[in-house]
């Protein structure tokens, strides 16, 4: 009809569905805009979206009747029941082909069940991550749509459009079937936690071991970013280290030390602690934010129990430093082959098609992620798509051997010290499993034999599971 001339819906008028909006309007493309709370649409159309092409809707209804065929409707609301409700609401106006997208930061076993539900009915879904922000959603965020293969021909001349782009590649592709778009999108946020948590860690060790003013640790997070290590996260943390109160302090030194969390760092551990894949430094992040929380606890039990208390390193502290660089680099490539690991046992489980370096490219722009590190990740896996970890790739086995001195280093450090370094002290015991043709669970499985009779396997004559009576009683 005459009506339909928009070439997407979007619904939900807060900081990211307008900024998305915005964004498609850059890139020529005309959006209709809808919100719950109605009279935000108005408010956006005179304000915000003045002398654009967009136009807005004041009913689902109004909104499905505005766009072109097939009709693409993206929902950026608040995750959960609203998700489901504007569904069930926008189903009754599309038709067969049509397609429903949600950019918010839902779980992925809800987006699983929403495809499988709306295909059902003939109609297309796509959960699409977003991340990168405000900033991200207006200028180019990285974008991880998964869900029906169907739509993604006709969502990709705009989500490639408005995404961030790397080396002149935008930072979005297909990622896979049902949930695929959300599940790497939660592994991303749980990469996230771990490169944060790794970076707080080099933090304190600086600040506490080394005895560094905030300015000093500043110009060693500016010269971390001038090499391997560049990402937009130790660019930040610089500028956060430069940045002063207004009584010339430094405002970060003020700052409670406690952590939130929203929690998808926390899906992230237990999906892998459902698929059984070891993603240490992840979990690590994750309770080290819950440990922070505990801060009344902490300045109790710091008054109550012993060990090193404002010991200061007495080594070369410039040596200390460009160890501490290394084992930033190592610890962050074991979170990354982990976070993969997961991706892989993941696409087994849930029969998805992953495209590995494609997954690297989304990350490597737009996204709180992006870095330097996510090409040579691309790399790895376009030498060898099917590669079985990326710590087999020549150019990160090669840098964990040259990084690991300084690794090994700064983990007895810390534990000399006194200081805690969860992310870098698992990832070194991570590696150093990993690469163990033998470990001690050969005395697990005795010991599970001796009390519980669940047999185990001998060495010489494998696949026959035997019982011993350990105790010689009958
Ligand atoms: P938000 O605060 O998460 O959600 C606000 C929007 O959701 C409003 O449009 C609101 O409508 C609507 N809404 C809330 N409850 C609703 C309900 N029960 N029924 C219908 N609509 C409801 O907004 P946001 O920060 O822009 O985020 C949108 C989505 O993107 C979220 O899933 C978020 O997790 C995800 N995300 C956010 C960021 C970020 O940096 N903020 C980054 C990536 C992804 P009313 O105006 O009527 O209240």
């Amino acid at each position: 009809s005459t009506e339909a001339v928009a070439d997407i819906g979007l619904i939900g008028l807060a900081v990211m569905g307008q900024n998305l909006i915005l964004n498609m309007n850059d890139h020529g493309f005309v959006v209709c805009a809808f919100n719950r709370t109605v009279s935000k649409v108005d408010h956006f159309l005179e304000n915000e979206a003045k002398g654009t092409n967009i136009v807005g809707a004041h009913s689902v209804e109004e909104l499905c009747r505005k766009l072109k065929r097939p009709r693409k409707v993206m929902l950026l609301v608040k995750a959960g029941s609203a998700v489901d409700a504007f569904i069930d609401s926008i189903v009754p106006h599309l038709e067969k082909g049509d397609i429903i997208i949600d950019g918010g930061n839902s779980h992925f076993p809800d987006t699983l069940r929403r495809t499988k539900e709306l295909e059902a009915k003939g109609l297309l879904f796509v959960g699409c991550g977003v991340s990168g922000g405000e900033e991200g959603a207006r200028y180019g965020p990285s974008l991880m749509p998964g869900g029906s293969p169907a739509a993604w021909p006709s969502l990709k001349p705009i989500f490639q459009a408005i995404a961030a782009k790397a080396d002149g590649q935008p930072c979005c592709d297909w990622v896979g079937e049902t949930g695929a778009g959300h599940y790497v999108k939660m592994v991303h946020n749980g990469i996230e936690y771990g490169d944060m948590q790794m970076i707080c860690e080099a933090y304190q060790l600086l600040r506490d071991g080394l005895g560094y003013s905030h300015d000093e640790i500043g110009d060693i997070f500016d010269t971390w970013n001038k090499g391997e290590l560049n990402s937009f996260l130790i660019e930040i943390t610089r500028d956060i280290m430069k940045f002063n109160d207004t009584d010339g302090q430094p405002l970060v030194a003020k700052i409670l030390d406690t952590a939130g969390q929203k929690g998808t760092g926390k899906w992230t551990a237990i999906s892998s602690l459902d698929m059984g894949v070891p993603v240490t430094l992840i979990g690590e992040a994750v309770y080290s934010r819950c440990l922070s929380a505990l801060k009344d606890e902490r300045v109790r039990a710091s008054k109550v129990l012993d060990g090193p208390v404002g010991q200061k390193f007495q080594g070369d502290k410039k040596q200390f430093v460009y160890y501490l660089g290394q084992a930033l680099y190592a610890a962050k490539i074991i979170s990354y082959a982990q976070g993969f690991m997961l991706l892989r046992e993941a696409a087994k489980e849930y029969q998805w098609n992953l495209n590995y370096g494609g997954i690297a490219l989304m990350w490597k722009g737009g996204c709180i992620i992006r870095s330097a590190f996510l090409g040579d990740i691309k790399n790895a896996y376009v030498k060898d798509p099917k590669i079985e970890s990326l710590l087999f790739d020549p150019f990160f086995k090669e840098a964990l051997s040259t990084a690991q001195t300084g690794w090994r280093f700064v983990a007895s450090q810390a534990v000399q010290l006194g200081i805690p370094a969860p992310a870098i002290t698992t990832a070194l015991s991570f590696y150093d499993g990993y690469r163990s043709s033998h470990l001690p669970a050969n005395l697990l499985q005795a010991q599970r034999d001796y009390f519980g009779a669940h047999t185990y396997e001998r060495l010489d004559n494998r696949g026959t599971y035997v019982h011993t009576n350990w105790t010689g009683r009958g």
